[in-house]
């Protein structure tokens, strides 16, 4: 059977996206240096100005100037991700995520996943 690969849904490039940006701050270092801070600064605004969803881009360009990026840490970056999410998700009356969890979610697993598989990065 023919199986087409289509453009993604707004959905699709949604998650990917939050998949990719959560897993990045969970493995940014616990104490960047100013080149670190660069980059990540880089690519969150580099987002904002290239989304290809005009409103979603609307949504994270106005967050930032309202709620200035935290790249101290893993820790300072995975909660200003989190509760940008969090504001996403309330628009989109999603349900909110814990963030006092989002390590967990995003870097360390559960006792199941840890035991799941292999392939994880830690
Ligand atoms: P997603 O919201 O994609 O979440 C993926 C996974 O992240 C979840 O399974 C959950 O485990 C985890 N998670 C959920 N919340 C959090 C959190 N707060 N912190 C950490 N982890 C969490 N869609 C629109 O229709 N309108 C918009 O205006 C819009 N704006 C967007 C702006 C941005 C910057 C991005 C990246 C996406 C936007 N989206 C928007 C897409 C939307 O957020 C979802 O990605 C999409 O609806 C698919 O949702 P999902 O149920 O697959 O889970």
């Amino acid at each position: 059977e023919l199986k087409y690969e289509c453009p993604l849904s707004k959905e699709e490039l949604g998650h990917s996206t939050w998949n990719f940006l959560h897993t990045v701050a969970a493995f940014y270092p616990e104490n960047p240096s100013e080149k670190d801070k660069e980059y990540a600064y880089a690519l969150i605004n580099s987002i904002a100005h290239l989304y290809p969803c005009v409103y979603c881009s609307n949504h994270l360009k106005n967050y930032i100037e309202n709620n200035p990026l935290d790249l101290r840490s893993s820790k300072t970056f995975s909660l200003w991700l989190c509760r940008l999410h969090n504001s996403v998700n309330k628009f989109l009356k999603k349900p909110l995520f814990n963030c006092s969890k989002v390590l967990e979610r995003w870097k360390y697993g559960s006792k199941e996943c840890q035991k799941a598989t292999k392939l994880n990065l830690n």
